[in-house]
């Protein structure tokens, strides 16, 4: 597994919609085992195949909804759809490709998501709380959608200090 290098706002590869994954190949398992290492590098919460310059349907998420003493683990998603979502949660959002920046998104409390794994093999798994906002967030990026044109404003640096934010 390797680090790749994480593109920042100002690369157009971060605003051009990805063509789906068709090809479940060793190259496919080097991307996702890079990307893994890249997140964890990172201390990140999910990351998308675009964000190191791969124009292609794959993202990570982070799932930190685990029982106490048990450790959090990553979700795989090819070519990932949204096909249920409920609920709404207002909060701060931010993005390894606008480092040390935040701002505040609107995001189902809860979706539910299908998708392919490394093989191919078609699955539905449930995000919650913040697995849902990232899950919601990656897959923007596979849509060429960074979460600063969809947020509603942006925290000042005294909020971000403080923590504290009013809506
Ligand atoms: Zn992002």
């Amino acid at each position: 597994m390797a680090r790749r290098n994480i593109l920042t706002k100002e690369e157009p590869g971060l605003y051009k919609n990805c063509r789906p994954v068709t090809d479940f190949n060793p190259r496919l398992h080097q991307l996702l085992d890079d990307m893994r290492e890249t997140l964890s590098q990172e201390n990140g919460v999910g990351l998308a195949a675009p964000q190191v310059g791969v124009l292609r349907r794959a993202v990570i998420v982070l799932e930190t909804n685990v029982p106490e003493g048990e450790e959090e683990y990553i979700i795989e998603l090819v070519n990932p759809e949204i096909i249920e979502s409920d609920g709404e949660q207002y909060g701060a959002e931010g993005c390894l490709s606008v480092p040390g920046e935040y701002g505040l998104v609107r995001r189902p409390m809860h979706v539910r998501v299908r998708a392919q794994d490394r093989n191919g093999e078609y699955f539905e798994v449930e995000g919650e709380g913040l697995t849902a906002r990232c899950f919601c967030h990656e897959i923007d990026h596979l849509n060429g959608i960074v979460f600063t044109s969809k947020c509603e404003r942006m925290l000042t640096e005294e909020e971000l200090e403080s923590g504290k934010f009013n809506e």
